[in-house]
């Protein structure tokens, strides 16, 4: 069909829908003791979220539908429905889900923005989609285009490969909460009758044969919960409590090591693991699962207790995207996928409606407010896949990644960020989080207004205006955040030193309130009357966080905390732009200020440091420098450089900046380009060749062939001796030492080797040194032979 007149069918269709807008907006909460204040009720207007709202709808979802165009997210669609030929033409089977994460976020903002456009591409999207399903419902683009030529990862069998890596039910589960989404936003039914079509074959499959593939990729588990609600089809309901009580006998990478109920530690992938517990939890809200809230209260606790980052990231490791050992929470190479904080924010939202408790939303708030807000640019159009806490220049944000999973995440999530201010069980409405808002609140058998008017993050004052549509008396539960009581988690994890921690008030119409502290709340019990005023102050000097010594990567290290924001020192704020260096002690004086003109408003933190120097006798001197740091979620904005957020209290933990050296003044360049070059001559020695928080320059993944790496001079200079220090991650890894190696310099355009006073020697875990007859020479280069079957790198290279 020609673009044009399938725009022109498209629109008929949407003006003719019936609209069921909104009908049954609250059931896809069902049965929670505690129910959200849907976002749809929540209007936010304050100078932090408002405009990144906006910006998301206006940046963040066009860029999200124009790469899935580019790279064939939607042909793959196109293809399957028979309006396009050609094979599966993006990387991956899970391509799929990204379409609907990207229709269940423009949905949400469809209900905050108004957008026939986008409203429009919608309905393009869910034509294809309806025209990619098989007539009995099974929807999987790479299986439909070509069951001849399928992906690696799917089996000849449907589903027989989900467990594994064939995502077929990850990308129903992205397509039930899409559908959902959409039907809510514009009351048609299209892209929910796909989803019931495809759920009921699921259905059909799995009970009607008892088919024992689980989900490899959670998430199908809250999808059909969502779907239950709005259809209030039991079966969907039975489904999602059959895949989640399928799962033993697989790995821990995906949860499926026990049956869900005998888990008790916090393992394997992040993302599938909060997408699990989300699902579990909103099964066990609706049948009363004990068995399943007692997993996850232990597994909460886990979390707290030793995987979780001070930024409210999750996951430590890039090898299985997901928890590490307990404890093991490295800086620079933190995973903490932008997308495990979302659904870590899912989850904690989930364990609060369950549980009424505060420190579920002192996560979701520490999570939101640095972890996951660092995912995206603070132009919408850049992202970060792993949120580390450290960097000396070689991360930066992407456009977008070959496994979008995160940009599409991010979509979503941000317009549904009003749904998580407000809710309210049978007696008392609850403030969550604090943002300036105007909600509408139907509670009780009568409509509230509420007004919250604040600068938080930035300021800790808020006001809260109550308007009920008649005078009633009921209570009002503020949340106490944890940092505003002294504690950093709820747990031994982490812990402010003493700094003055100035204590709350809470004023009820210009007089001290009367409350009482309950599971972290302030509840205040009155009769209130229009225009009631509430005056919250949660004082919000910067504290300082450190964290339990078992957390080896933070051990004499301190960060700072303001608020729920998390800060870091970045590098174009810092002389020289050098961070890393930097000691700040116990006693140093802490300053803030708001610089609107600084990434779009920030409050900024200075003070002064001592900034650690290596001498030329291999000891430390410190000189004192004025630092600046800024919210954690705002770095990378400007280009990339150092950064750090647990900065050294002692010396020790610091890294000392360096004299500077032959190679440090060098141009370097290499057969193998890439920002790891500029480690080669950054004076960092390893602890060993597999020394992992060491940066180092690889080949990988060449192998059996001669590469090199050059320093060129600013002038001809005489030398005479090199050192270099190999890496070789072991029977793990791809890199070993390399085969031979020599050094060579430059006369006129020739590249001349070196004449050697001994042997070259190849060791690990030691600097290899070659004294050589002295040249004077214009550049010199290390020129490297790999062995056969491996690749080789390099930590240090250094010239004398
Ligand atoms: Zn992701």
């Amino acid at each position: 069909m020609e673009t044009k007149s399938f725009l022109k069918f498209i629109f008929i269709i949407a003006v003719c829908t019936i609209s069921l807008k909104f009908a049954h907006a609250q059931q896809v909460w069902p049965s929670y003791p505690i129910a959200p204040v849907l976002f749809t009720s929540v209007h936010i207007n304050d100078d932090f979220w408002a405009p990144r709202i906006r910006k998301n709808h206006e940046v963040t979802i066009p860029i999200a539908i124009q790469k899935s165009r580019e790279t064939g997210r939607i042909k793959n669609f196109m293809i399957a429905g028979k309006v396009e030929k050609g094979s599966f033409c993006s990387l991956y089977p899970f391509d799929d889900s990204d379409i609907y994460k990207i229709i269940e976020g423009a949905s949400f903002s469809l209900q905050t923005f108004s957008d026939p456009n986008l409203s429009l591409t919608l309905d393009t999207l869910i034509y294809y989609i309806g025209l990619a399903q098989e007539p009995d419902g099974y929807l999987y683009t790479n299986r439909t285009i070509d069951s001849t030529h399928m992906h690696e990862w799917v089996g000849k069998k449907r589903w027989e490969k989900d467990p594994a890596l064939s995502h077929e039910l990850y990308n129903l589960g992205h397509l039930y909460e899409a559908a959902v989404a959409h039907w809510q936003a514009t009351g048609k039914r299209s892209l929910l009758d796909i989803a019931i079509k495809s759920a009921n074959l699921v259905y059909n499959d799995f009970i009607g044969k008892q088919l024992p593939y689980y989900p490899g990729h959670q998430v199908i588990e809250m999808g059909l919960v969502k779907l239950y609600g709005v259809t209030g089809e039991k079966k969907y309901l039975e489904l999602a409590q059959y895949m989640l009580d399928i799962r033993h006998g697989g790995e821990e990478y995906n949860q499926a090591q026990t049956p869900v109920v005998a888990q008790d530690k916090i393992v394997g992938h992040a993302v599938r693991a909060t997408y699990m517990y989300s699902g579990m939890a909103d099964v066990a809200a609706i049948t009363g699962n004990q068995a399943y809230n007692d997993a996850l209260g232990k597994i909460w606790d886990d979390l707290l207790k030793t995987k979780y980052y001070v930024t409210g990231g999750i996951g430590s490791g890039g090898d299985n995207e997901g928890f590490g050992e307990p404890y093991y929470l490295p800086n620079m190479l933190a995973y903490c996928e932008t997308c495990a904080s979302i659904g870590n924010v899912y989850w904690n939202y989930r364990m609060f409606l369950l549980h009424g408790e505060s420190k579920y939303m002192d996560v979701l708030e520490r999570s939101l407010y640095n972890a996951l807000l660092s995912g995206v640019s603070l132009s919408g159009d850049h992202f970060f896949y792993p949120n580390v806490l450290e960097s000396r220049g070689q991360h930066e944000r992407s456009e977008w990644f070959g496994c979008a999973c995160c940009p599409s995440n991010v979509c979503r999530f941000i317009p549904s960020i009003p749904g998580y201010i407000y809710a309210h069980d049978k007696s008392a409405i609850y403030l969550n989080l604090y943002i300036q808002t105007k909600a509408d609140i139907d509670f009780n058998g009568s409509k509230t207004q509420i007004i919250q008017t604040t600068d938080y993050p930035w300021n800790g004052k808020i006001s809260v205006t109550i308007n009920p549509s008649e005078i009633k008396e009921f209570p009002v539960a503020l949340r106490i955040p944890g940092w505003a009581s002294g504690q950093v988690v709820p747990s031994d994890l982490y812990h402010f030193l003493p700094d003055a921690n100035p204590p709350f008030t809470i004023a009820v119409n210009g007089v001290p309130a009367k409350y009482i502290l309950k599971n972290g709340y302030a509840v205040i019990n009155n009769s209130w009357e229009t225009g009631d005023k509430i005056e919250l102050n949660l004082p919000m000097p910067v504290k300082r966080v450190a964290a339990n010594p078992l957390v080896v990567a933070d051990r004499d290290k301190v960060a700072l905390q303001r608020g729920p924001i998390v800060y870091c020192l970045e590098w174009p704020d810092n002389k020289d732009g050098h961070v890393l260096s930097l000691i700040l002690d116990s006693t140093a004086k802490l300053n803030t200020s708001f610089n609107p003109q600084l990434l779009n408003g920030v409050e900024i933190i200075t003070g002064k440091g001592d900034v650690a120097i290596s001498t030329a006798k291999g000891n430390q001197t410190t000189v004192k420098q004025d630092f600046t740091a800024i919210p954690y979620y705002a770095w990378a904005n400007r280009g990339s450089g150092e950064m750090q957020v647990w900065m050294a209290s002692k010396a020790s933990a610091a890294h000392p900046l360096h004299k500077p050296t032959l190679a440090g003044k060098s141009k370097i360049s290499g057969s193998a380009t890439g920002k790891a070059l500029a480690s080669v001559n950054d004076q960092e020695i390893p602890s060993s060749s597999s020394d992992h928080d060491i940066l180092y320059y690889h080949w990988w993944p060449e192998t059996n062939c001669i590469e090199w790496i050059q320093y060129d001079f600013d002038a001809k200079t005489l030398v005479s001796e090199s050192s270099v220090y190999w890496f070789d991650d072991g029977p793990s890894g791809g890199c070993r030492i390399p085969q031979s190696w020599r050094i060579l310099y430059k006369s006129g355009d020739k590249w001349i080797p070196v004449k050697v006073a001994g042997n070259y020697t190849i060791s690990k875990d030691e600097l290899n040194t070659i004294k050589f007859k002295a040249v004077t020479a214009k550049a010199l280069r290390l020129e490297v032979t790999l062995p056969p079957a491996f690749s080789s790198g390099i930590y240090e290279w250094i010239v004398k």
